[in-house]
């Protein structure tokens, strides 16, 4: 059966953080059946933009910190390393690391920071709907991969954990063309399952100290959690964090593809959990995207439910007023449906498909995710 390590820390604290690592190695087996001595570790956390570790859409750099030095006490060597939105290029690695504050890391441990933005084109026949990727170097060049996700809510995928974390080894505006081709929120679910099937991290430590509500991934709002959730299965660790959080799943593809495809277990009944009880992190209150719940559409066959999506799933609305005219959202858009007027965004709907990465990717929370009118009032 299956491990699940969950504990509680309630802080950013280096101390505190540093014996939830050290513990949560300690549940899963020790460190050593994991980090062997020379062995080099890549630790792919959330860089998704430019933010403020307090801001809690990244990977925070205590959590990254503590678990740099648990590794290197075994012996490892670590890479940190991810692809943010936006270009992938030397100049943006290094505005984010040190935004982010995992510069300091850096300074702190002699962690390696990622700076080859080389890239390789890999087949996986096993994929189920993607065949091909366009992956980041530090993937091949290192022998061990962990995914270091923040539990967040998603306007897109509902939520992003260790499944989702994995989409940054795509280099910078590739993965444009990710979400281009998957337009459909499930096909790009099942891409992101191909993926993380392909990347086959060996452990996945979710930081859910303190998670994004709301509109995530960058737009929502810091909610106290107060978890460490861990296992050698990427799947499971969001399967646990779902279950705190309140969504089904159902409404996380990437979690149902999961169960579907024999890769998770379908209940956490069916897993060995240790540390903490999962009904002592249970937030009731937690606040989801708003493309939530319209569990009809699924029933339905699935050219109608294209169609049905396209009338009832949310929309992005631009808040001019909030807007700096940065055209960062407008350059991330895939299918180029976002026009700047007097530096302000304009989007053509008919171009749309709704992967709101104009919403993830904007510095200033101008956009937010939301329903027709008319939806909103029959959800009342
Ligand atoms: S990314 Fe945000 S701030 Fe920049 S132009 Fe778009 S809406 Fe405005
Ligand atoms: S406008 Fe926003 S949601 Fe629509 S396609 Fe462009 S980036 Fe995606």
């Amino acid at each position: 059966m299956e491990i699940l390590s969950l504990l509680r820390c309630d802080t950013y604290e280096y101390d505190k953080v540093k014996v939830a690592i050290d513990d949560t190695f300690k549940q899963l087996g020790g460190i050593e059946k994991y980090i062997k001595p020379g062995m080099k570790v890549l630790l792919k956390i959330n860089l998704l933009m430019k933010k403020r570790p307090e801001e809690a859409t990244t990977t925070h750099p205590v959590f990254v910190e503590a678990l740099v030095r648990a590794i290197q006490s075994a012996g490892g060597i670590v890479v940190i390393g991810d692809s943010p939105g936006g270009p992938y290029t030397v100049n943006a690695l290094r505005g984010v690391y040190r935004a982010c504050g995992i510069e300091q890391v850096a300074k702190n441990t002699g962690a390696l920071l990622n700076y080859d933005i080389s890239v390789k084109e890999v087949s996986f026949e096993k994929g189920r709907i993607t065949k091909r990727f366009t992956v980041i170097n530090p993937v091949f060049d290192t022998d061990f991969i962990i995914t270091v996700p923040k539990l967040k809510t998603h306007g897109m995928t509902m939520f992003t954990g260790a499944v989702k974390n994995l989409f940054g080894v795509i280099p910078g505006i590739n993965k444009a063309e990710y979400h281009f081709r998957m337009a459909d929120k499930k096909d790009f679910c099942e891409m992101l399952v191909d993926l993380c099937e392909y990347v086959k991290p060996g452990l996945a430590i979710m930081d859910g100290i303190i998670g994004m509500e709301g509109s995530g991934p960058s737009g929502g709002s810091p909610r106290q959690i107060g978890a460490v959730i861990a296992s050698e299965n990427p799947y499971l660790v969001d399967l646990a964090a779902i279950n705190i959080i309140g969504l089904k799943t159902n409404e996380v593809y990437t979690v149902y593809n999961s169960i579907a495809r024999g890769l998770c277990p379908a209940q956490l009944e069916d897993v060995t959990m240790v540390g903490q009880a999962i009904s002592e992190f249970v937030i009731a209150d937690y606040k989801l995207p708003s493309g939530r719940g319209i569990s009809f559409v699924d029933r339905l066959p699935a050219k109608m439910q294209r169609k049905i999506n396209g009338w009832v799933s949310p929309n992005p609305i631009f808040i001019h007023e909030t807007c700096v005219g940065c055209k960062d959202c407008a350059k991330a858009c895939p299918p180029r449906a976002i026009e700047m007027k007097q530096q302000k965004p304009y989007v053509d709907m008919d171009k749309c498909i709704k992967c709101f990465c104009c919403q993830e990717l904007c510095p200033k929370k101008a956009v937010e995710i939301k329903r027709p009118w008319w939806l909103r009032k029959i959800l009342q």
